[in-house]
C-alpha cells in the first residue's frame, strides 16, 4: 500500500511538470502575512510594520533655538549693524533640557541660548553667537534679526495627530529614530517567519567541518540561512540528518515553524523520501516544475498542532536549491513577513554578448557576469557548481515561451549584489 503510494506521488512529478507561473500564483493567492506581535523600539529596524502610527505629540513640544547665540526680542535688534550695534542686558541663560529660570524678557533683554534649548518666554528670535560680542554683563549685537528667526517651532518635525507613519513600512534606521522621537516603546510589526531547516544526506558534514573521503561539507544550510535573514525570517537551530525516512518523518511532524526548508531528498531517487512524507503527513501541492535548474522541487504543506506550515522541497544540488529558494521560498516567506513578495535584488539591462539557448516550456536561470557592461553567460551549467554563483555577478530569467535570447538582446539582470559589480571596472 505505502509502496504504491510512492510510486503515484514520486511520478506526479515527472510526468507533467507544473508551470513556474501558475506555482507562483498558487502561492501568491495562498499566503497571507503572519499575525502580528509588539516588538521593543530597539529590535523594531528592518521589521514590517503592522498599524499607523499617529503622533500623540508635538516634536518639539516647545519652542526652540535653532542657534547658539542669544535669545532676543527681534524688534529690539532693529537697526543694528557692525558699526552701530544694539546693547542689550543679558538676564539668564537657556541651556538643552536647562531652561531660562526667569519668568518673561524685558525690552532690551538678552537670554544667552544654545541649540536645542527652549526659547524663553517674551523673545522671539535668536541671534548666533557669530554676530554678537560680551561685554560686561551685555551683549552688542552688530546685526538684527526678524521675529522668528532661527526659531524651531513647536511641532516643526511632527505635530500632534500626523501619520508618522504607514502600515506595510520596512522599518528603516531614521524611521525607528522617528518613532523614539514621538515616544514609541512597543511597536506593532507583523511576526517575524519561524524557519525548520531540514538539511539532509548521508554524505553531509556540518559546516565548519573540513571535506574529507566521500563527505562533502553542508554549505546549502548556509547559503538558505543567509536568505532567510536577508528576508526577514527567523532560522531556528537544526542538525544534519541522515536519508532515513523514519528521522525525517520525525521531523517533519515536530516544529513549530511556519515554513520548512527541505535540503536534498527531493527527487525521485530511491533516498528521496521527503515528497512521500510530506504527501502522507500534509498535501504536496507540486512536486517536479518546468524550470532549470530546481526542477525537482516540491511544494507542499503540513500542519501541525493545528498550524500550517509551509514545506519548500528543495533539491540537493547547491545551485537549484539557491534558485528554487528564490523562485518560491523567497516570496513566500517575505509575504509571511508582511514584506514584498517581489525578489528583492536590484535589475540592470544590458546587452548579452553570448546567446543564451533555452528549451521551450520551461524557465531557465542562468548565472552570468558582467564585463565592459555586457552581459556574459556563465559556461558552465552545472547545478551543482556552486562557485559559478560565486563568479557570477546575477542571473538572468529565460522565459517559459524563449527558445533563447540572442547575442547583442538587451536583457534583464538579477543582481547579487546591492552594488554594481562589473569583473573589468
Ligand atoms: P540530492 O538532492 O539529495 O539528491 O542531492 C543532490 C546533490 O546535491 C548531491 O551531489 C548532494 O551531495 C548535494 N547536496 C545535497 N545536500 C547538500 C548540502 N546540504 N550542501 C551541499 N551539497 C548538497
Ligand atoms: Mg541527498
Amino acid at each position: 500500500m505505502r509502496e504504491s503510494h510512492i510510486q503515484d506521488v514520486r511520478m506526479r512529478g515527472f510526468k507533467s511538470r507544473a508551470d513556474v507561473q501558475d506555482v507562483t500564483e498558487f502561492l501568491q493567492k495562498t499566503t497571507l502575512p503572519l499575525p502580528s506581535e509588539e516588538v521593543l523600539l530597539r529590535d523594531a529596524y528592518g521589521r514590517v510594520l503592522d498599524q499607523d502610527v499617529v503622533a500623540e505629540v508635538n516634536v518639539p513640544g516647545f519652542r526652540r533655538s535653532a542657534m547658539d547665540g542669544y535669545a532676543v526680542r527681534g524688534e529690539d535688534t532693529f537697526g543694528a549693524s557692525q558699526y552701530d550695534p544694539v546693547g542689550l542686558r543679558v538676564v539668564g541663560e537657556s541651556f538643552p533640557g536647562r531652561p531660562f529660570q526667569g519668568v518673561s524678557l524685558k525690552e532690551n533683554e538678552a537670554v544667552k541660548i544654545m541649540t536645542g534649548a527652549p526659547l524663553p518666554e517674551g523673545c522671539n528670535a535668536v541671534v548666533p553667537a557669530e554676530v554678537c560680542e560680551l561685554d560686561n554683563g551685555a551683549v552688542r549685537v552688530s546685526d538684527s534679526v526678524p521675529p522668528l528667526k532661527n526659531l524651531g517651532e513647536i511641532g516643526e518635525d511632527v505635530s500632534i495627530g500626523d501619520l508618522v507613519l504607514k502600515v506595510g513600512r520596512k522599518l528603516r534606521a531614521q524611521d525607528v529614530g522617528v518613532l523614539a522621537s514621538v515616544g514609541a516603546k512597543l511597536v506593532r510589526c507583523v511576526s517575524r517567519p519561524r524557519v525548520q531547516l531540514v538539511i539532509t544526506g548521508d554524505e553531509l558534514l556540518p559546516a565548519g567541518a573540513q571535506p574529507r573521503d566521500s563527505f562533502i561539507v553542508d554549505s546549502n544550510s548556509i547559503v538558505l540561512s543567509s536568505l532567510v535573514e536577508r528576508d526577514g525570517g527567523q532560522v531556528q537551530p537544526f542538525e544534519i540528518l541522515p536519508d532515513r525516512a523514519e528521522v525525517i518523518r520525525t521531523e517533519l511532524e515536530s516544529g513549530d515553524a511556519d515554513v520548512v526548508l527541505v535540503s536534498g531528498g527531493s527527487s525521485v531517487g530511491q533516498e528521496d523520501h521527503a515528497p512521500v512524507l510530506v504527501a502522507e503527513l500534509g498535501r504536496l501541492d507540486y512536486h517536479g516544475i518546468a524550470m532549470r535548474p530546481s526542477s525537482p522541487t516540491g511544494i507542499g504543506r503540513l500542519s501541525r498542532g493545528g498550524r500550517e506550515a509551509w514545506v519548500f522541497l528543495l533539491p540537493g544540488n547547491p545551485v537549484s536549491c539557491l534558485s528554487a529558494y528564490e523562485f518560491f521560498a523567497g516570496p513566500t516567506i517575505r509575504a509571511l513577513g508582511g514584506r514584498n513578495r517581489a525578489w528583492p535584488h536590484r535589475k540592470l539591462t544590458a546587452p548579452l554578448r553570448k546567446k543564451i539557448s533555452s528549451q521551450v516550456g520551461r524557465v531557465d536561470y542562468v548565472r552570468v557576469a558582467l564585463e565592459d557592461g555586457l552581459v556574459v553567460p556563465i559556461a558552465t551549467s552545472g547545478a551543482s557548481i556552486l562557485s559559478s554563483t560565486v563568479r557570477a555577478a546575477g542571473c538572468v530569467l529565460v522565459p517559459r515561451d524563449d527558445e533563447g535570447m540572442a547575442e547583442g538582446e538587451e536583457v534583464t539582470v538579477i543582481l547579487y549584489d546591492d552594488e554594481l559589480v562589473d569583473q573589468n571596472q
